[in-house]
């Protein structure tokens, strides 16, 4: 038999509907992959038992011809969404041996269409990094490595779990978060796809917080049209999250192979960084050539607030994040470190749970809301923020139906190598992501080249609110032109 674990995951749907395998050897097979692959540490928890039983019932139901949307389909699951009896820790000390007692609504709703959980896959803290060195399980390593080196590599952050175990064909796909960046910079690291919906098109219900006004849930995978799969589980209503929104959810599989025709696609200038390597530069004008020639329309378009995003998000996401973090005090969740009164129990608590990267947010987030500096950061940064969203207004009412910018300002870099002693570095990576949380818009994380030492580089695609399709469309066609990204295997 053909390696099961090298389907993609719409040919593994169709593989199962023909009955040419079944869930439970296509599960086995990815149980046997993750077994051989631990060394990458993409999966915090393995849950072999349960993905037996998943999948066993899911051939049942294979069967009886009450097959799901993605009946059978093994996926791993980032470890900030919660798991009804199964640990959910956001990779972080503080929250010990938590098991849930209730299911997010994003996970659910795979289950509900048949899918099979494989385990839960490691992150940064709380989300919070851009190369999952945060993890309090560790870092997770990319299965790519620079040609001729056996160097370890970081799969960027913070679903590096997600990313890895994707890319090293350790599950069909996984479930990601996304709130400045998170699934587009690791997807982008990893040759695979990410998808960041637009906010409010996945509940968050469930999701472990980090900013919840930035928050969004979304898929991986190592084609376009499987993260569109996906997505169509992931998508809805929730009335559990107030700011999920009430909209039909499309079949975004429909908009495969969909012509780009006369789409007006906008490159903002702005994203032309001083110092920028010729190779993102050049991969940005192939990408731009290559929806060209699939009849879309290049046009220059400006974006004048861009070079404030970063830092009006590192106002508005630690802020946010001091106040979801308050809750960790000892008492609710997890692990606890006794004092000789309750205020010294806290401070022992989160002393000792926090990792360095989450209480230097802490730590900001508190000082910006703060009385008497409230105003001079995070009220100025929401200004910013309206600013921000304006631009990309302004451009979608000329007509411009997409903006194509590069994912990130680099390929993956060494583990240790970023960020060590200036936190800025790390930031930096999420340059072309952020713009497009604060502005709460679909994007998308495409593979489409290389660098000179062989590693995969994206492009990213932004999208109108809610109008994923027209990023799905564009987005196969990018795929299409690039060709494959498939990783050597040198870890089983
Ligand atoms: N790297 C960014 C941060 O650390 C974004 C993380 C994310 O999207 N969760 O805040």
């Amino acid at each position: 038999m053909t390696d099961l674990t090298a389907l993609s995951l719409a040919d593994a749907r169709e593989g199962l509907v023909k009955k040419s395998f079944t869930s439970l050897e296509l599960t086995d097979a990815h149980l046997v992959a993750m077994e051989k692959a631990r060394v990458l540490n993409a999966y915090v928890l393995e849950t072999p038992d349960q993905a037996r039983a998943m999948a066993r019932a899911a051939d049942e139901r294979i069967a009886k011809g009450e097959a799901g949307n993605l009946e059978g389909l093994p996926l791993g699951i980032k470890d900030l969404f919660a798991t009804r009896d199964v640990r959910t820790t956001a990779c972080s000390k503080i929250l010990g041996d938590f098991k849930p007692q209730y299911e997010s609504t994003v996970t659910s709703q795979l289950w509900r269409d048949g899918a099979v959980m494989l385990g839960k896959l490691n992150n940064d803290e709380f989300a919070m990094g851009s190369s999952n060195e945060t993890s309090a399980f560790g870092p997770v390593i990319n299965p790519w490595r620079r040609e001729g080196s056996d160097v370890n590599l970081v799969p960027g952050g913070s679903s590096g779990g997600s990313a890895s175990a994707v890319a090293a064909s350790l599950c069909l796909g996984a479930t990601g978060t996304d709130t400045g960046g998170s699934i587009r910079q690791p997807a982008a690291f990893t040759g695979i796809v990410g998808v960041k919906p637009t906010y409010g098109r996945c509940s968050r219900w469930g999701i472990v917080a980090f900013a919840s006004s930035l928050d969004q849930a979304g898929p991986f995978a190592r084609t376009v049209r499987d993260t569109a799969i996906l997505m169509r589980s992931m998508a809805g209503h929730d009335p559990k999250d107030t700011t999920s929104v009430d909209r039909p959810v499309p079949d975004y599989e429909a908009a495969i192979g969909q012509s780009v025709k006369g789409m007006k696609i906008g490159i903002p200038k702005e994203y032309r960084l001083d110092g920028m390597s010729g190779e993102i530069e050049a991969l940005w004008g192939q990408g731009a050539e290559w929806l060209k020639a699939a009849g879309a329309e290049l046009v220059e378009v400006s974006l004048p607030h861009t070079k404030y995003a970063l830092p009006a998000y590192y106002v508005v996401a630690p802020a946010e994040a001091s106040s979801n973090l308050a809750r960790y005090d000892g008492v609710r969740y997890g692990a606890r470190v006794n004092g000789r009164n309750i205020a010294e129990m806290y401070e022992n608590t989160r002393a000792a749970g926090f990792g360095p990267e989450v209480r230097r947010r802490v730590m900001i987030g508190t000082y910006v809301l703060s009385a008497g500096y409230y105003d001079a950061y995070y009220l100025r940064a929401q200004k910013v923020r309206t600013l921000i969203k304006k631009d990309f207004e302004d451009c979608f009412a000329k007509g411009v139906q997409a903006i194509l910018t590069p994912a990130t300002p680099s390929a993956a870099f060494g583990i240790g190598e970023k960020g060590q002693a200036d936190p800025v570095e790390m930031y930096l990576n999420d340059i072309f992501t952020v713009t497009v949380n604060m502005a709460g818009l679909p994007g998308i994380a495409v593979p489409a080249g290389k660098d000179g030492q062989g590693l995969p580089l994206g492009l990213q695609l932004i999208g109108r609110p809610f109008e994923e399709e027209t990023l799905f469309s564009l987005g196969e066609v990018i795929e299409q032109a690039a060709g494959n990204f498939t990783p050597k295997n040198w870890w089983a």
